[in-house]
């Protein structure tokens, strides 16, 4: 069981009337979920064993983008879709940050916030790629609500491969290594969209002072696969994993995180119920999505990425990724060793309101 599970069924009942006024819907459907993952409240799957005919039932887990217990498999199916898009170049990481003033208006309006960045990112990005390559890019963009000490700090991740695809010719562009975008000129159009994308908006405003400086960090993070399966892990974990709390008990909560500046591992300790607020605010609204894929990288180009993978399969050392299967679940019988086959889930209509 996880100890994030654990803590939080402890001291629910605290917590819900402590936090009660900030917690707002998805909040409250993520700690319901949360507190029903793999227990008996959730449906159950049955496993049977052809061998010796031994059967077993386990509860259902929730499924919840937050949860720690079910955040493994969606990680692993998402990095398994991605890899299917590898292509055998330079990978890059773009960052765009909300500067401190900002971030209150993700409290109280996350989704349309979010939204935005999402909206201006991509554009800046096509805006960049199109005035200096005139060929089509594409990369993946991730929202973290978080920083390392797991304030609230929104910013986007983008990786983008660099190279660039000119449909009109067929031709694939190798783009530069170590340079993709100047990073401060990225910036400066970032802050103007931004500005003006909330500015237009009826139900944001902007707060009274705001920085004239906001950042961008462009950095380069690599070649092919490895550089990709590494950022894909770091951007598309969970705001903490139960191996980052080091010690809990009735009143406090330590957690190790690492440090941006020194590198070096520390810790923050809290009282229990801010730390559960300090985890549980980073719950995104409902219908959210957090990663997008854009240009030839994005869901439905499939056909556009396979021309790309053609004309770069000559590349040294790399072969086209081939389309795997989903993994099957799979259970070994505890009584004979043999693989056990999934039957179905039961007590479908048993499930408490
Ligand atoms: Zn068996
Ligand atoms: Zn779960
Ligand atoms: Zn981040």
């Amino acid at each position: 069981m996880s100890c994030f599970i654990e803590l939080l069924r402890h001291h629910e009942h605290d917590f819900l009337h402590q936090y009660e006024s900030q917690l707002n819907h998805p909040i409250r459907q993520a700690i319901k979920a949360l507190l029903r993952c793999r227990t008996s409240e959730q449906h159950k799957m049955s496993w049977g064993c052809a061998h010796c005919h031994h059967q077993v039932q386990h509860p259902l887990s929730c499924g919840h983008r937050h949860c720690p217990q079910c955040q493994h498999q969606t990680t692993t199916q998402w990095l398994q879709r991605q890899e299917q898009k590898l292509l055998p170049c330079h990978y890059f990481m773009v960052t765009f940050t909300l500067p401190f003033e900002l971030r209150v208006l993700a409290r109280y309006q996350p989704k349309i916030l979010y939204q935005t960045m999402f909206k201006v990112v991509s554009k800046v990005l096509k805006g960049f790629a199109a005035r200096q390559f005139k060929a089509e890019i594409g990369f993946t963009m991730v929202l973290h609500t978080h920083n390392r000490r797991r304030d609230l700090h929104p910013h986007i991740h983008v990786i983008m491969p660099c190279g660039y695809y000119d449909a009109h010719n067929n031709q694939w562009h190798k783009g530069r290594q170590q340079y993709l975008f100047n990073e401060f000129a990225l910036a400066k159009v970032w802050r103007a969209q931004m500005l003006e994308a909330i500015n237009r908006h009826t139900r944001i405003n902007l707060p009274a002072k705001y920085p004239k400086k906001w950042v961008v960090d462009c950095r380069k993070v690599g070649f092919g696969d490895k550089a990709y399966q590494y950022l894909s892990r770091y951007l598309y974990r969970g705001v903490l994993s139960d191996n980052d709390i080091v010690h809990y008990d009735e009143n406090t909560v330590t957690f190790k995180y690492q440090e941006s500046k020194t590198k070096q591992t520390v810790t923050r300790t809290l009282p229990v119920l801010k730390f559960l607020w300090l985890i549980l605010q980073h719950v995104l609204p409902k219908g959210l999505q957090r990663v997008r894929d854009c240009g030839y990288l994005r869901g439905n180009a499939s056909k556009l990425r396979q021309r790309i993978q053609i004309l770069l399969i000559n590349t040294k050392n790399w072969k086209k990724p081939k389309k795997k299967d989903k993994p099957k679940a799979i259970r070994i019988c505890p009584c004979c060793q043999h693989p056990m086959h999934c039957e179905g889930v039961i007590n479908f209509f048993s499930r408490p309101s």
